[in-house]
């Protein structure tokens, strides 16, 4: 998960990334509206942290700007004390929220968590951290530390659907159905080998799994705090 940070204030700026580095996001900065207009445009960050009063553009010209551009990367505006009547403005503009400085660290999380929760369901084509592994699903690519992993096409699926039910039980059934679909050759021991291949990419001591944990009598659960 990428997250952009537009935003001149210095402090604020490397506070937000360090937190945010820290909970596990890949963090991206701007300092001006301009450089912060120019990233969005690229389309490659997952949320946008959006400073409204900025040098050269403000906030609401990046988020106008973005959605006249097609930009469907989810917004939360930082508007500060009394920039209340302007919220509205930015929602209507195409901010998906906004947060007021100043903001506790754990209000600000809960709400990135949100937005992002909320845009997940529309795509899987996102890089996603998993564990060790950076997972491209779209392309069927896998590094770790910049270089690939090879991974077969049945281990891509596999970790899709466990990603797609991230902090769910999943049941060696559901995986048979979904990942292995009509195929009679496949029993649940297969699932278990599959697990133990992708356990040894992913996690850090595949011996001692964190990532793709055993739900004794059921299956498995993949847990993702992002
Ligand atoms: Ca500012």
């Amino acid at each position: 998960m990428k997250i952009l940070i537009v935003e001149d204030e210095q402090n604020m700026r490397l506070g937000l990334k360090d937190n945010l580095e820290f909970e596990g996001y890949e963090v991206d900065i701007a300092e001006d509206g301009e450089s912060g207009l120019k990233k969005i445009l690229e389309n490659k960050h997952n949320l946008v942290l959006l400073d409204v009063m900025l040098p050269k553009f403000s906030g609401f010209d990046i988020c106008k700007k973005a959605r006249e551009n097609g930009i469907k990367t989810p917004i939360i505006l930082l508007t500060a004390k009394g920039e209340e009547v302007d919220k509205v403005v930015g929602l209507e503009l195409g901010a998906d929220d906004y947060i007021t400085k100043p903001f506790s660290l754990r209000e600000l999380l809960a709400r990135v968590k949100a937005v992002l929760r909320r845009s997940d369901n529309t795509s899987t084509d996102d890089v996603v951290k998993i564990g060790k592994l950076e997972v491209h699903f779209t392309s069927y690519n896998a590094f770790e530390n910049g270089v690939q992993v090879q991974m077969s096409h049945k281990e891509y699926e596999l970790l899709k659907f466990l990603w797609q039910n991230k902090n769910k039980n999943v049941s060696r059934d559901d995986l048979l159905k979904n990942v292995w679909g009509q195929d009679v050759f496949t029993t649940t021991r297969t699932i278990d080998n599959f697990i133990v291949k992708l356990r040894q990419k992913i996690e850090t001591d595949p011996n001692n799994p964190k990532i793709i944990i055993t739900v004794h009598g059921i299956g498995y659960k993949l847990i993702s705090l992002i």
